[in-house]
């Protein structure tokens, strides 16, 4: 890709400052260790993270510290990123995502498609008012739910032991959703690793499901980011990955599946000007949407949440492009590997 470089980070984390279960320094230390580029912070109800002087970069690793906003109901979960506040007056979903639109900052609908009702201890946390506007965009892929909507007792030793081999992808019904919305307006997708470093506890036994090393080596996005842009100054890089964020020039990808990492997924013009996923608007139509990935799986190209066109390959070109919402998924045997932002192309 011409002008864009790839950065690679994890969303959506908790610390100790809510209900995680490690504080800021294990988790930007485990961070660094395992390279991420960025971190977004979202702790239930509480910019603690930004008050205490952790919003930065740590060496390489640029760590953004944002919330996680509920309803009165504990429902309608919303990620919230670069405010300098937190809206506790705001009740209703639509009053909390202007709130953070009104404060420069950009808002997810966190793991909207939340159902499971198996066990007592994790009850579903769905998005249930969707009588909404505005917000930026949707967290189609949340790790944690991914695994634990799966989770029947406590008895499932091997889910327990081996918790990413359980992730798999992201809930049919909330992309069907997703390629809807895009249909009006851009609508960005990020995914969400929902790290609480869970631990199970029975008796004197005491067992960390997903210890935060593991968490991290799960679900990421990766942000294209303009090939120009540089890391010495904080405000002017956070500012450039809520961005990219908001505009869906990004992929999501487990890691589980494969280091996604230098995955292109580009749209090209005539005169040969590579664009990444987003919003699209074009005098002639482009001429292809490219893929190339790291090593050989089944791409899809998605149009209305219906495959249209498939390669078992490491690159792919899908010609004669027309106006639409189009978006790529690339499956690994029974799992999904990547999902590509939405390529919104429209005619002037
Ligand atoms: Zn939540
Ligand atoms: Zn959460």
């Amino acid at each position: 890709m011409l002008q864009y470089k790839e950065i690679c980070g994890a969303l959506h984390l908790h610390t100790t400052f809510s209900d995680g279960g490690v504080d800021y320094p294990a988790m930007i230390k485990t961070a660094q260790v395992l390279n991420l580029d960025f971190i977004v912070v979202t702790d239930h109800m509480t910019l603690q993270g930004l008050q205490s002087g952790y919003e930065g970069f740590h060496d390489t690793l640029a760590v953004l510290c944002g919330y996680e906003h509920n309803d009165r109901n504990n429902r309608n979960h919303y990620l919230a990123m670069g405010v300098n506040r937190v809206f506790t007056d705001a009740t209703e979903p639509q009053t909390y995502i202007d709130a953070v639109k009104g404060n420069g900052g950009i808002g997810f609908l966190a793991h909207p498609a939340e159902k499971r009702n198996y066990m007592a201890a994790f009850p579903a946390y769905p998005w249930t008012t969707w009588e909404i506007d505005r917000f930026d965009g949707i967290e189609i892929w949340n790790q944690f739910s991914d695994w634990v909507e799966q989770l029947r007792t406590w008895k499932s030793v091997i889910r327990l032991c081996f918790p990413r081999r359980f992730i798999k992808r992201a809930p049919q019904e909330l992309l069907k959703k997703w390629d809807e919305l895009n249909v009006s307006r851009y609508v960005s997708g990020v995914g969400g690793v929902d790290a609480h470093t869970m631990t199970y506890k029975k008796g004197l036994f005491t067992f960390k499901v997903f210890p935060i090393k593991v968490e991290l080596k799960g679900i990421r996005t990766h942000l294209y980011i303009p090939e120009n842009q540089t890391d010495n100054d904080f405000d002017n890089y956070k500012k450039t990955i809520l961005n990219s964020l908001k505009n869906g020039h990004s992929f999501i990808s487990n890691f589980r599946r494969g280091d996604a990492s230098g995955s292109v997924f580009t749209l090209v013009t005539k005169n040969g000007t590579m664009y990444p996923p987003g919003n699209f608007v074009y005098d002639s139509p482009p001429v292809a949407l490219q893929v190339s990935i790291p090593k050989t799986a089944e791409i899809r190209l998605i149009i209305d949440n219906i495959v249209v066109k498939t390669a078992c390959a490491r690159e792919a070109s899908f010609d004669s492009i027309a106006s639409g919402v189009y978006r790529i998924e690339v499956h690994r045997k029974d799992s999904v590997w990547m999902y590509s932002n939405p390529f919104r192309i429209f005619k002037v």
